[in-house]
């Protein structure tokens, strides 16, 4: 999951497009739960990947 945009899903049902790699926490906009952890480059994403954008 690097270099690339996903639509994801928080557990509060909020979604949210992210990057798949990034440097710093993504917090959900609405509930402040955290959707994805930098891991050396590589993004953990917490939250539910909806789909992958182009
Ligand atoms: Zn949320």
């Amino acid at each position: 999951m690097t270099g690339q945009f996903y639509r994801v899903k928080c557990k509060c049902s909020n979604e949210q497009v992210i990057f798949g790699k990034t440097a710093t926490e993504v917090k959900c906009s609405e509930c402040e739960e955290v959707l994805v952890k930098p891991t050396g480059g590589r993004a953990d994403v917490k939250a539910t990947v909806l789909e992958a954008l182009q």
